[in-house]
């Protein structure tokens, strides 16, 4: 977020950004209708209920077997059931041959993951939903920016998610949009939405507060400083179910717009980076990167790989907290504490999640992040992996 976004802000305090910031999210996608929530959670749930209204026998929602964990509570406080499906731990797309043994009857959408900003196989997904009854999702929280040949993330089915939390392509602290062509999904949504309450004045002005927090501090130099203070979450892993569905607050559409405006920028810069580290990260069995699926371009919100030595992992991940390295997110869906006795697992098989549970890192690629950083990142994982060969050996 730049400077200068933050005095458009206060400038535009007076005005309603949000009718610009729809039409220009309609523009840049592609799509006839978008609504803005407080945030994707709220925007989930309104459109799981929305899709329901019309096939309320349809009781189940595929979510991936990782996932943010905020798509299992969106379907969960949607009234649904959660039928998680496995990935392959290679690409972090729905495992095809899980996906091809689901009874599409009983399932009213198929939620896609499309994590780090690498789309999942969403053509394929599409093509085996068609004439099935059951909805496709396109869950672009992660992704705004990223194409799978000539069509963007999240225009992918039914509708599309998009976030404008903190840490995401696009941010102005919260905020999540829905996307659709569908004028009767799209009527829908309209009525839930003229039914929510505004924000009380008081929240409003925490956050103003957060956002000024956000923009001094998300440096790699000065990244200490939020990732201890907890209102920020920071990689944020909890699973939270008691979340309202509100309006978002208008006047950060501003924020979100002057964004929007050089998102080729802002995507780029973070392509970048990921060519630097695919390129510099050291080759070793233990070390796996995330294979994008063909025909995509991907806008690497972060980049991911797999550390298959949980030593390596470990020691890696302690020494490059500091630089913005990360292991989210620690579990896999069914393996979340609060999903017990809610979620159902297709074919009780989950072992793609749980393995990228237990080996991923990601890696920052945000606007601050500089050449120096990553090769400071990449160095550090070569020498955790040089001594940990050796303590490996000398065992
Ligand atoms: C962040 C995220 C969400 C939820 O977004 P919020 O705006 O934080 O509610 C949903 N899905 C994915 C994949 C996400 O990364």
């Amino acid at each position: 977020m730049h400077l200068t976004e933050l005095v458009s802000f206060f400038a535009n305090l007076r005005h309603d950004p949000v009718a610009d910031f729809k039409a220009h999210v309609g523009n840049y996608l592609g799509v006839k209708h978008v609504f803005v929530f407080e945030n994707a959670r709220g925007a989930m749930t309104a459109l799981i209920r929305a899709l329901a209204t019309a096939t309320p026998e349809r009781r189940q929602v595929v979510i991936p077997s990782y996932t943010c964990y905020s798509v299992a509570a969106s379907v969960v406080k949607a009234g649904l059931e959660p039928l998680v499906c496995d990935v392959d731990p290679n690409t972090l797309t729905y495992s095809r041959q899980q996906l091809r043994t689901l009874d599409l009857g009983e399932i009213l959408a198929v939620v896609t993951g499309n994590l780090y900003g690498l789309p999942n196989d969403v053509s394929d997904l599409e093509s085996f939903l068609r004439g099935s009854g059951a909805h496709l999702v396109d869950d672009a929280a992660q992704s705004l920016g990223a194409t799978i040949g000539d069509r963007n993330s999240g225009t992918f089915g039914s509708a599309g998610l998009l976030s404008l939390d903190k840490g995401k392509v696009v941010t102005s602290i919260n905020g999540g949009v829905i996307i659709t062509n569908d004028d009767s999904i799209a009527h829908k949504i309209k009525s839930i939405q003229e039914s929510l309450r505004q924000q009380n004045p008081g929240k409003k002005l925490i956050e103003v507060a957060k956002l000024l927090a956000y923009t001094i501090f998300l440096r790699p130099s000065l990244y200490w400083v939020p990732s201890r203070i907890p209102f920020l979450n920071l990689g944020e892993t909890l699973y939270d179910q008691d979340f309202p569905i509100r309006a978002y607050f208008e006047p950060f559409a501003s924020i979100a717009d002057s964004q929007l405006a050089r998102i080729g920028e802002i995507n780029s810069h973070r392509v970048a980076c990921a060519r630097i580290y695919e390129q510099v990260l050291p080759n070793s069995s233990r070390i796996h990167q995330i294979r994008p699926i063909p025909d995509s371009s991907p806008v690497y919100l972060r980049f991911p790989l797999l550390i298959t030595d949980a030593l390596v992992r470990r020691q890696f991940l302690k020494k490059s907290h500091r630089l913005g390295c990360a292991a989210s997110y620690p579990k896999s869906i069914p393996d979340i504490p609060e999903m017990a006795g809610r979620v159902k697992v297709h074919n009780q098989m989950c072992e793609g999640g749980r393995h990228v549970a237990a080996s991923i890192v990601t890696l920052p690629t945000h606007s601050y992040v500089r050449q120096q950083d990553i090769l400071e990142i990449c160095g550090g994982l070569q020498s955790t992996l040089a001594e940990t060969a050796y303590r490996h050996e000398s065992q």
